[in-house]
């Protein structure tokens, strides 16, 4: 009796093995199938896609400009030429307020490039 026991024991454990192994392998199977579901839609490259790492979003802060008071220029740092009165503004609303860029702060080639 023991002996039966043990046998039915075994064969148990067998069945369990062996659902979990096709269980395993359909998986596999379903997931062939949607990978060349989405090859057939998407082309080679969406292969390739899906294993790249996700783009980094660049956030652009608007740069802060100091402004002298006195004159009409923007500068990159407050201590450009000895400027003690000066304010802080956005750089777009320095620009739309008319000032231009202080040749010492911003070379001529940087603001040809940074418009
Ligand atoms: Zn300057």
């Amino acid at each position: 009796m023991k002996k039966l026991i043990a046998f039915a024991l075994v064969i148990l454990v067998v069945i369990c093995v062996w659902d979990i192994k096709a269980r395993e392998d359909a998986a596999d199977r379903r997931a062939e199938e949607v990978q060349s579901e989405l090859v057939a839609l998407y082309g080679e490259d969406y292969l390739e896609d899906m294993h790249k790492p996700p783009q980094t979003e660049i956030v652009v802060v608007e740069q802060t400009v100091y402004v002298s008071r006195i004159g009409k220029k923007i500068h990159k740092y407050s201590n450009c030429s000895g400027m003690t009165n000066y304010m802080t503004m956005k750089r777009s609303d320095a620009v739309e307020a008319g000032y231009s860029f202080c040749k010492k702060c911003y070379p001529p080639y940087y603001v040809q490039n940074n418009p």
